[in-house]
């Protein structure tokens, strides 16, 4: 899926809703994550009337930088998001099974409905198509829409929301070879680029496989920087940089 470019692209997922805390990734110094997660009284001999009294301060500060090292390595502030998503918790998995029938259920829905009325790429899409090295480009449709669909399912539609997968910035949908986008974007090469990238992942992984990676990454990332959101996107951006004009 793809948001309008004009619109904040980043999603703040509602971890909550999922039942998992995932903390933010970890880019910076777990230190002042440690810090500001533990009350200063917890170390109150740290605090300024105790050093250099009981301790000497280069003992203190020795010790100091010992507890916040161990409270490093066991604190889960710190979350290494890929290897999450190479070895899923338990609870993760579970979480996806549960919503994948009712997924595959709706994308295999919208596929056909896309395929049924929708209309060939153009001849300069079909040639971008082809470009991106999808191999099946004939059979892709674009089906242009006022309102693009939302799922039924109760499950599905809570994790939809939660995930943000329904805002209404965004412009276009792909579900195998079926591409809805809403009326006014259809000659949006930046969407239709996007959308055709989603295809390629599709035809590469298999529908079942790209929608239980899928759920699994926004899960993991949340909308924007889901890897295969992001593959979308930077591959977009490399498309349209070098694209003769
Ligand atoms: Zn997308």
């Amino acid at each position: 899926m793809v948001r309008h470019a004009s619109v904040r692209q980043y999603v703040t997922v509602h971890r909550g809703a999922m039942k998992l805390a995932l903390p933010p990734n970890c880019k910076r110094s777990p230190v002042p994550h440690i810090r500001s997660s533990r009350p200063t009284s917890l170390y109150p001999a740290m605090r300024g009337g105790l050093i250099g009294r009981r301790w000497g301060t280069g003992e203190c500060l020795r010790k100091y930088v010992l507890i916040l090292l161990t409270f490093a390595a066991l604190s889960p502030g710190c979350v290494d998001k890929s290897a999450l998503l190479a070895k899923p918790p338990d609870q993760l998995v579970s979480q996806v099974q549960t919503l994948l029938p009712a997924a595959e259920k709706f994308v295999v829905r919208n596929q056909e409905k896309a395929l049924r009325l929708g209309h060939p790429l153009t001849s300069k899409y079909l040639r971008i198509a082809k470009e991106l090295g999808i191999d099946k480009a004939d059979k892709i449709r674009i089906y242009t829409v006022h309102d693009l669909p939302a799922p039924q399912d109760q499950k599905l539609a809570d994790a939809a929301r939660a995930l943000g997968y329904n805002s209404p910035d965004i412009v276009a949908y792909t579900y195998g070879y079926g591409i809805w986008i809403k009326d006014g974007n259809q000659d949006n090469n930046g969407v239709l680029i996007h959308e055709l990238i989603h295809v390629r992942q599709a035809e590469r992984m298999g529908l079942k496989e790209q929608i239980r990676q899928y759920l699994t990454q926004l899960f993991i990332f949340g909308y924007r920087q889901a890897p295969l959101e992001v593959e979308a996107y930077d591959g977009t951006t490399q498309y349209l940089r070098s694209a003769s004009p």
